[in-house]
């Protein structure tokens, strides 16, 4: 299940929205990602090292990037490449169904959750400034600009959507 958020912009009335996280269509998300990395579409890079490890998995997941300089953002998959480290993340691998999550929010005493280590890193860059862009935190979320007029969102009409 994801969340995503709509917005109407104070300034202009624009309606817009992103979405986070992974939804029951994850499997056809993370094969046409796949696909897209296959095609070159991320860099040759990025090709090569998945053609050439074992058990690699590239992260699918949406998210919000935020330029650390602008403040422009957009909303796309992590795209870091993973690899597998036990059975779990191996058949999630195998399956076309991995899921990365951050070290912290793993229950501790979980033994046989998937676990993955981190085999290269997507540098987000903004193509506004080319500055670097980072995930957006719960309360830059709530402040992201209109995507036409760089104004504000108006709090009052900003919503919630669970997704699945
Ligand atoms: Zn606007
Ligand atoms: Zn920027």
């Amino acid at each position: 299940m994801g969340l995503g958020y709509r917005y109407k912009c104070s300034e202009c009335s624009k309606k817009y929205e992103v979405f986070q996280g992974i939804g029951m269509l994850f499997p056809e998300v993370y094969e046409d990602t796949v696909a897209k990395l296959k095609n070159g579409r991320f860099g040759k890079a990025w090709k090569e090292l998945y053609e050439n490890t074992e058990n690699v998995a590239i992260d699918a997941e949406k998210r919000v990037y935020l330029c650390t300089s602008c403040g422009y953002w957009k909303n796309e998959p992590g795209l870091s490449l993973y690899v597998a480290d036990n059975e779990e993340a191996i058949s999630d691998v195998k399956n076309g169904c991995p899921v990365f999550y951050g070290e912290d929010s793993l229950p501790a005493m979980m033994g046989d959750m998937p676990k993955y280590h981190l085999l290269k890193e997507h540098e987000h860059k903004c193509k506004k400034c080319g500055g670097k862009m980072k995930a957006a935190d719960d309360d830059e979320m709530l402040t992201l600009s209109c995507p036409k007029c760089g104004g504000a969102p108006d709090p009052e009409n900003t919503m919630y959507i669970l997704w699945d």
